[in-house]
């Protein structure tokens, strides 16, 4: 029971892999806050994650794209919890589009999910955790290897990478660990999705894809107790792509 009494956020936590890590935490006692954008999605999350173990679970409709908003998820944290001891920044948005076709706007919106979503939360955390906390950042394999059609989520999430270092420069004399992961192929919605991979740009071999279940236990390791000397790394999560 890693997480009893420590009181956790997860980000885009109502689907795939942010669920999966709900339901991990709640296994290990952790008292949750699932942020995210879809109501639907939150309240069809809400009994899962109850179930799963948690002693108490809150929903929080968050875009993380918009700083009031994660002010007011880590405020509302902290005033039913008393604390805040990890923060899972897994919200995640892909767009797939042709760099001739793709506008500024375009841009923004990824970056505006995927990197300042994850700033947003960063900067509650320095300001609200207490020494021991502990942040794990969800990058992507896309980060070091990407593929067409998704220059500006490849540039996210590499952005995160430089995030995570960044932060945690700045976390370690504060007593807080920051840590990246980068998922490869992962069995959730955003990856059957996927155009690259339906029309085989991107070679899908099914022994190559994990489960959100995969990404979720070594999340669960970078933020508890044990990864107490991991900071600032970035741990691939892939099943072994390095002969690509
Ligand atoms: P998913 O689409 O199943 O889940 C993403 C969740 O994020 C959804 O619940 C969605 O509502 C939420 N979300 C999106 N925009 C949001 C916003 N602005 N504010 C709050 N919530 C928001 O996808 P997933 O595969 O579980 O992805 C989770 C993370 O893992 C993402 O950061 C993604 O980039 C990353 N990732 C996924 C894979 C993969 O193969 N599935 C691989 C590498 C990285």
């Amino acid at each position: 029971m890693r997480f009893q009494n420590k009181v956790a956020i997860v980000t885009g936590g109502a689907s795939g892999i942010g669920l999966a890590v709900a339901k991990r935490l709640a296994s290990e006692g952790a008292r949750l806050v699932i942020a995210d954008l879809n109501e639907d999605n939150l309240n069809k999350a809400l009994p899962e994650v109850k179930a799963a173990g948690a002693p108490d679970v809150w929903i929080s409709i968050c875009n993380v794209a918009i700083e009031a908003q994660v002010e007011a998820t880590v405020k509302g944290t902290l005033e039913r919890f008393g604390r805040l001891d990890v923060i899972v920044n897994n919200a995640g948005l892909m767009q797939f589009k042709a760099l001739e076709e793709l506008t500024g706007d375009d841009w923004l919106r990824i970056l505006n999910v995927d990197l300042l979503g994850t700033f947003y939360f960063t900067k509650q955390a320095f300001l609200h955790m207490k020494p021991g906390g502990s942040i794990v950042n969800v990058s992507s394999i896309h980060a070091v290897e990407t593929e067409p059609l998704v220059a500006p989520y490849a540039a996210a999430k590499a952005a995160v990478l430089s995030l995570t270092r960044s932060s945690a420069l700045e976390g370690k004399p504060k007593g807080i660990r920051i840590n990246a992961i980068l998922p490869g192929a992962i069995d959730t919605p955003m990856l059957w999705n996927n155009p690259n991979v339906k029309s085989g740009v991107e070679k899908i071999d099914r022994a190559d894809v994990g489960k959100p279940e995969d990404v979720a236990a070594t999340i669960a390791y970078l933020a508890s107790d044990e990864a107490a000397f991991v900071q600032g790394a970035e741990v691939r999560v892939d099943g072994g792509r390095l002969d690509r």
